[in-house]
């Protein structure tokens, strides 16, 4: 049934830099169950809309785009309108405008209804993003909010992908104000969310702990 698919979701929200992609691929195959990273999807539609150069700030456009994509995101590749953007999704381009992209209802009402069409044709799944525990799978049996220091989460991102530390902190900090203060589903902890801080943890300790946490829950 729909509903128990949506029961066996591991929700994983969190700012960026927090650990969500490690720690919830980890997780995902510990657990032999299938992740999806929603943050992908919402990059992707950036990146679609750029490639056609569209203007972001309209609304109704970038909705018919994400109504219309044919959108495929799966462990390492992201494909959508058959154009190969997994590399393109990291790039600093469309890192920042994706938050402006993920404020748009529209956009955020598919890719909502996607998510849950996946996770029913899954049978659950981890899903990392930033309203997954909030507003997407309300009843995830398990729900993860990751924090970690600026400072580390900015240190994490610069060992990952290069760069200034100072730069990409000051990204960070304005892509986390925009995407936690967004009308629309804004990145936030659920009240039942287990909070766990990633910064002096080593990821197979947090993953140790998750995984714990989702076998209690599942007795
Ligand atoms: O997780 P990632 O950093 O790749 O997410 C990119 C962006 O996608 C976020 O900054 C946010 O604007 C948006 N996003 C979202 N809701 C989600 C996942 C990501 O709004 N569930």
């Amino acid at each position: 049934m729909v509903v128990d698919a949506h029961r066996r979701v591991i929700a994983i929200d969190g700012p960026a830099g927090a650990g969500k992609s490690t720690i919830a691929k980890a997780l995902s195959a510990r657990l032999h169950m299938k992740y999806l990273d929603t943050g992908a999807m919402y990059r992707a539609v950036t990146f679609e809309a750029m490639l056609h150069e569209l203007d972001l700030s309209d609304q109704d456009v970038v909705t018919k785009l994400a109504q219309e994509c044919d959108l495929h995101v799966g462990i390492d590749r992201v494909i959508i309108n058959g154009h190969d953007a997994t590399a393109a999704i990291r790039g600093p381009e469309v890192t920042g405008n994706v938050s402006k992209v993920a404020a748009n209802s529209g956009v955020r009402t598919e890719m909502r209804i996607r998510q849950q069409e996946w996770a029913s044709a899954h049978g659950g799944g981890v899903i990392e993003g930033r309203d997954i525990a909030t507003v997407v799978f309300p009843n995830a049996v398990l729900k993860v909010f990751l924090t970690a220091s600026p400072a580390v989460r900015a240190q994490r991102r610069v060992d990952q992908d290069g760069g200034d530390v100072a730069q990409i902190a000051a990204a960070i900090a304005e892509r986390d104000l925009l995407d936690s203060t967004r009308a629309d589903s804004p990145l936030a902890s659920s009240s039942d969310s287990v909070v766990v801080d990633t910064s002096d943890r080593a990821i197979d300790d947090v993953v140790d702990e998750i995984e714990q946490l989702f076998v209690e829950r599942s007795k």
